[in-house]
């Protein structure tokens, strides 16, 4: 690990730019290699000061909304993309202007705004739901049973076509080409009549690409197959691939209290820095921390926060914990800054750049009337 994250003002967000430039370079070679187009989801990362880096190696970007979309234009420029599961009738004008594909998640939605979008000469599409699961992660499903995203095929409405120009569908989460070959399978079963009128198709996200197990091969071959038989443009939009592994996160103990375990109370908080942590949930990688009691010193690592909840989880050392030591969980560029909150009136961690010449740069810092300016 880095020296100089060691040196560092806690808590705060690093982002590895050799880590995401190495992801940057596989994700280009994928597109070059199938002919398809790769966007950057900023649902999971939104640090729009490396979005020139990212706009040297893909497409351009896709949001959530208004907002998002706002800043991949502004940051990224490129391709600008938008979904969202209902439009605001407030926001749709703005959108209009700056984004170039536009995908509805409804016939409703699409006969509601198309007209103002097709007049903008913008290209539309329909999100649909092939209903095809590939994953036990029930909130992240958006195949489930009851779900919300996308159009199924009892309610697809062909004589409403005419003016689409593309399918959209995104069913995955950290996952491997395999569950995409069987998702576009489905997608074909269902939809497949529909697909040879379409300009393009987007597969949406959750691709691992970068992972190192993931099984990039197929997931060319898949695409190439597809173009090859539909002669659609293909869109993949990640999030996570674009950043996994590539960012940090930098805490300090700020005590260490004992209740029938050793408990280290941190300034980074689950509940507050690594949402996902309680969410999804899951156990952040922390360097140099092993599992618990597979090395001699075994800690609770927890929030300062009054959430009683609020636990990153049980880790081991090979030395005993003091207060002022620092503590580096990986993989903490995704979902992290996106997704933090000053509950409780934590401060935000800082958000930081270790660039390639391993010159470390801290580029926001945040105070009081960050947490004071989102109340009233
Ligand atoms: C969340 C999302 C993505 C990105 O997903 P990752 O899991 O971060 O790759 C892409 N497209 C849509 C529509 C999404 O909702």
């Amino acid at each position: 690990m880095d020296k100089r994250l060691y040196s560092i003002e806690t808590p705060c967000y690093v982002v590895d730019e050799k880590r995401l430039t190495e992801n940057l370079v596989i994700l280009r070679d994928v597109a070059n290699r199938a002919g398809c187009k790769i966007l950057l989801a900023q649902k999971a990362f939104s640090m729009f000061s490396v979005y020139p880096l990212i706009g040297r190696y893909l497409d351009g970007t896709t949001a959530s909304g208004l907002f998002e979309a706002k800043l991949g234009n502004e940051e990224m420029g490129k391709e600008t993309h938008v979904f969202s599961a209902a439009y605001m009738e407030k926001e749709f004008d703005e959108i209009v202007k700056i984004c170039d594909h536009i995908s509805f998640n409804s016939f409703a939605q699409w006969q509601k705004y198309g007209k103002k979008a097709l007049d903008a000469g913008r290209s539309c599409g329909i999100r649909i739901n092939p209903q095809h699961s590939t994953q036990e992660h029930g909130i992240y499903d958006p195949c489930a049973e009851g779900s919300r995203l996308g159009v199924t095929i009892e309610n697809f409405r062909p004589v409403l076509l005419e003016g689409i120009d593309g399918l959209h569908f995104h069913t995955l989460c950290e996952q491997n080409s395999d569950a995409l070959i069987e998702t576009v399978a489905a997608v074909e079963e269902k939809f497949g009549e529909f697909l040879p009128q379409m300009k393009w198709v987007n597969f949406g996200g959750g691709h691992h690409i970068t992972r190192e197990d993931y099984d990039r091969e197929a997931l060319i071959d898949c695409i190439l197959r597809f173009k090859e038989k539909y002669h659609v443009e293909v869109y993949l939009e990640p999030g996570e691939a674009i950043a996994l592994n590539a960012g940090y996160l930098v805490t300090s103990v700020l005590d260490i209290v004992h209740n029938g375990i050793d408990i280290a109370l941190l300034d980074a908080s689950a509940a507050c820095h690594m949402p996902d942590v309680i969410e999804m949930p899951y156990r952040p990688p922390l360097w140099q921390g092993g599992e618990p009691n597979e090395k001699a010193y075994t800690y609770r690592l927890a929030g300062a926060t009054c959430l009683a909840g609020d636990v990153i989880g049980d880790f081991s050392f090979a030395q005993p914990l003091s207060i002022g030591d620092k503590l580096v969980f990986m993989d903490m560029a995704i979902y992290s800054m996106v997704k933090n909150n000053t509950f409780n009136g934590m401060c935000l961690p800082s958000i930081a750049v270790l660039h390639e010449s391993g010159e470390l740069n801290i580029i926001r810092k945040f105070g009081y009337e960050d947490f004071k300016g989102r109340l009233s």
